[in-house]
């Protein structure tokens, strides 16, 4: 017997990533492979963080994918930042949070934790507690939007909190670009990363990152070298640093920027705040529609992300059996609870070209169907759609 080629089957993805991907962005990959030092590669690339430059809302210079998932970028990040005793506050309030302090302690830093609730924004007025107890402290580190648990914290409040306290910030934003209210400059974010996954409806594995002048100075004036070859911004910045002369450093995944440029032209054409206008009207249509099915979210109203909503599991319901069926019956993908809110929670990801008014529906009825519900969420659903008009 041979193996035979893999024709995946046609998903909808309603999970916390991948999104779906747009046609146009899988057209774009199979586009002809041409060299990464080719000079029409080149120039894509430099449109490539000119439009990075335009979704992250920054002028930063250093704005580049890595070429490497959202995980890589989060990386990156930690270890050009953070030297081997520095003191570096985390905010943890779900999964992503607590990889932050694994990140800090394996680039030598020392890690001061500010333990959110899962479920809830970081508490400001904690963080500033913190920041005053530790006036040594470098780096400020939180995630914007927190996929485990669908809260969005307080980017803007954070980042002037530790500009006030001579801190950098490491901001995590793989599931807020594109999705929600992300203001770079605007806020001071020292370094940023995300993924192209999430709201930019991408194929995974690159990993867009910004860095700012101050951050570039502190990287710059290392007095140890950066753990990872890889990762090493000084040595990236040769390759993909625009006017420079390029030198090899590693062989980008070509096909895949074409992707990710095809899905920066969509972003810039439907214009970044209709995007988050966007999540936010389907994000509201889907509470109405879970609502009216007597479902609840996890996250207070004000502190929700638009893009994840993670609902408590009734009592009684399977968790693993609704899953399987919506996936089994209607090839809808929705996503399990992770960490703490294993097995208490579905995560129902509106992400980019997910974000739409026949995923809402079909999601809403299908779960229905499954709970073998007699509460109609999609018509509650349809009726707010109108209100809006
Ligand atoms: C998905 C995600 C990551 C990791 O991205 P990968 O592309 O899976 O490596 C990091 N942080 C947050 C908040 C995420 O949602």
């Amino acid at each position: 017997m041979t193996i035979q080629s893999f024709h995946p089957p046609k998903r909808t993805l309603m999970g916390p990533g991948p999104s779906d991907v747009y046609p146009r962005i899988t057209e774009a990959l199979s586009r002809p492979t041409i060299g990464h030092l080719d000079p029409e590669f080149v120039r894509m690339m430099d449109e490539v963080k000119e439009l990075l430059q335009y979704a992250f809302r920054t002028s930063n210079a250093l704005t580049l994918p890595i070429s490497a998932p959202g995980s890589a970028g989060m990386e990156a990040c930690f270890v050009n930042l953070v030297e081997p005793g520095d003191k570096v506050i985390v905010c943890t309030n779900g999964v992503f949070g607590g990889r932050m302090k694994e990140n800090v302690e394996r680039a030598g830093g020392e890690p001061v934790i500010v333990q959110g609730e899962w479920g809830r924004a970081v508490d400001v007025a904690e963080v500033e507690k913190t920041l005053q107890a530790h006036p040594d402290s470098k780096i400020l580190a939180f995630v914007h939007a927190e996929t485990s648990t669908g809260a969005r914290s307080d980017a803007e409040a954070l980042c002037r909190l530790a500009r006030e306290h001579n801190c950098l910030t490491i901001v995590d934003a793989v599931t807020s670009l594109g999705g929600s209210e992300l203001e770079v400059d605007g806020w001071g974010i020292d370094a940023i990363y995300s993924g192209t996954q999430k709201c930019l409806s991408c194929v995974p594995g690159i990993s867009p990152v910004s860095f700012s002048e101050k951050a570039v100075e502190k990287i710059s004036s290392r007095k140890h070298k950066v753990q990872s070859w890889f990762l090493d911004m000084n040595l990236i910045m040769g390759y993909w640093g625009k006017g420079t002369k390029r030198a090899y450093h590693h062989t980008a995944p070509v096909n895949a920027m074409y992707a990710f440029h095809e899905a920066l032209v969509i972003l810039q054409e439907e214009g970044i705040e209709n995007a988050w206008a966007r999540h936010k009207l389907h994000h509201n249509a889907l509470a109405k529609g879970l609502e009216a099915m007597g479902l609840e979210l996890v996250v207070p109203e004000g502190e929700r992300l638009s893009q994840l909503n993670a609902v408590k599991i009734p009592d009684g319901v399977d968790d693993a059996q609704v899953r399987s069926e919506l996936l089994s019956k209607y090839n809808l993908e929705i996503g399990a609870g992770l960490g703490n809110l294993a097995g208490k929670v579905w995560r129902i990801g509106l992400m980019g070209c997910s974000a739409n008014q026949t995923n809402v529906l079909s999601c809403l009825g299908a779960l229905q169907a499954v709970l073998g519900s007699d509460k109609n969420g999609a018509v509650a659903a349809l009726e707010f759609y109108h209100s809006q008009g």
